[in-house]
């Protein structure tokens, strides 16, 4: 018997790395007003544990306030101490949005897409994820024996997700080794990226009830594929009636979709170091890894950046609400709140400019020469991460979509986690992400 049970006040931070405090679960009414004290430092904290250069210092002070909304209280039954934690905002201690909030930035963009487009955004986070121990039917990709293996972890993982109030949807033994994959439903604004913050970490704790360790880690080995974060995306009329599909439109895209999605491919390259934002990402985007390398929208392409995904149904009404894109450069190194908040300012970018709907693709764009690829309007993406953080550096429009203050801070941290492999090759790297993620 817990004498004192605790509950832990998390942020997604630019690291990606759920942090935060715990206190008595008893103080819970008390904290969801004053919460507890957070330190501007923190967001330095690389996800390597070294504190990148700060213009913080050693000053100030801020606040981490629970949203009771995402509570998570799992008991595994076990005998051991549930797994009870709660998403929060930081804030100044007037009570102000802190301008690295990850969980604000979103909020912020969701608004000025409802503002730009009449709409509300629902979407959901696709995670792949690997396990460091080896199974005795190791590399059987999607097979029932690869499943079976880890069944039991999906398992005690889906109902862990389901006691949380999150739609779960599948489980598969993917590609890669030891990779799973793991899909759940889609939420509304917001709450699509508290549940992925939650995944991950039911995903970490499920896999240490079976003695063993998940990671999200954007590539293991660089011979091989990648563990992907897709983001699926579709638009909701405030009436709750779908708004992403248009019969008439090239392949089904509403018009406010095709100037989404032409937003999000004109700005990837300046938004892929907040999406992608580790070392190793830029080996996992890379050509015939079933990931992202061109600024692409693919119909029903897993090579492109953008992708119209498939639908079943054949009754317009029940198409339109099916139907919706995916990102799929996106990696669990990002906190899905950056990642989430930068395709959507890009997207919206689009709406307000009135970008006409990109062209799809159904072909290897990688067998194109560079003039073709120039004609048709393809950018190979950053190939390191090095090269997109200066692309973001260098486009002020996209700098300017953030609160101030926020991307010097950002390129600070993520140059400093740089620091911390500059001499290691692909293989270390690798090694090093994995402990991290
Ligand atoms: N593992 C691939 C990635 O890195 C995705 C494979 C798939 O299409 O599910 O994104
Ligand atoms: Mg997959």
């Amino acid at each position: 018997m817990i004498e004192t049970p605790l509950i832990f006040v998390a942020t997604s931070d630019i690291a990606g790395i759920t942090r935060g405090k715990a206190f008595p679960l008893a103080d819970f009414k008390k904290r969801l007003k004053h919460g507890v004290g957070w330190t501007p430092t923190n967001v330095q904290i690389t996800c390597f544990d070294v504190i990148a250069d700060s213009p913080y210092g050693a000053l100030g002070d801020l606040l981490l306030i629970p949203d009771e909304t995402t509570s998570v209280d799992v008991d595994f039954e076990d005998n051991t101490a549930p797994e009870r934690f709660v998403m929060g905002d930081i804030t100044t201690l007037e009570g102000e949005p802190w301008e690295c909030c990850t969980r604000t930035i979103l909020k912020t963009a969701l608004d000025r897409l409802k503002t730009a487009g009449g709409v509300s955004l629902l979407s959901a986070f696709e995670h792949e994820f690997q396990l460091k121990s080896e199974t005795p039917s190791k590399g059987k990709a999607y097979s029932l024996a690869g499943f079976s293996d880890r069944r039991a972890l999906g398992e005690t993982l889906m109902a862990a997700l389901e006691k949380t109030g999150i739609q779960t949807d599948s489980f598969m033994k993917e590609y890669g080794r030891e990779q799973y994959e793991v899909v759940v439903g889609p939420d509304q604004g917001v709450r699509s990226a508290d549940v992925a913050v939650i995944l991950r970490e039911l995903t970490r704790a499920t896999a240490r009830k079976y003695g063993d360790e998940a990671t999200f880690c954007p590539i293991l080995d660089p011979d091989s594929v990648g563990n992907g974060v897709h983001i699926h995306m579709s638009f909701l009329n405030p009436d709750g009636t779908p708004a992403t599909y248009d019969e008439a439109g090239t392949a089904g895209m509403s018009s406010l979709t095709g100037s989404f999605i032409a937003g999000v491919l004109k700005y990837l390259d300046s938004i892929i170091a907040l999406t992608a934002p580790s070392a190793i990402s830029y080996l996992r985007l890379t050509p015939h890894r079933w990931s992202a390398a061109y600024n692409n929208l693919g119909f029903r392409d897993r090579e492109a950046s953008v992708r119209i995904c498939p639908i079943t149904a054949t009754d317009p009404k029940k198409k339109a609400r099916q139907y919706n894109f995916e990102f799929r450069a996106a990696d669990a190194a990002a906190s899905p709140y950056l990642a989430l908040a930068a395709i959507i300012h890009a997207g919206t970018q689009g709406i307000e400019d009135k970008l006409p709907a990109p062209s799809v693709t159904e072909e290897d764009l990688s067998v194109l020469s560079e003039k073709e690829l120039e004609d048709r309007g393809y950018t190979r993406l950053p190939q390191s991460l090095e090269e997109a953080l200066s692309r973001f550096e260098n486009n002020k429009k996209v700098r300017n979509w953030f609160p101030d203050g926020f991307s010097d801070v950002y390129l600070a941290h993520k140059r400093g986690e740089l620091k911390c492999v500059t001499d290691l090759n692909d293989v270390e790297r690798c090694a090093k992400y994995s402990d991290a993620y």
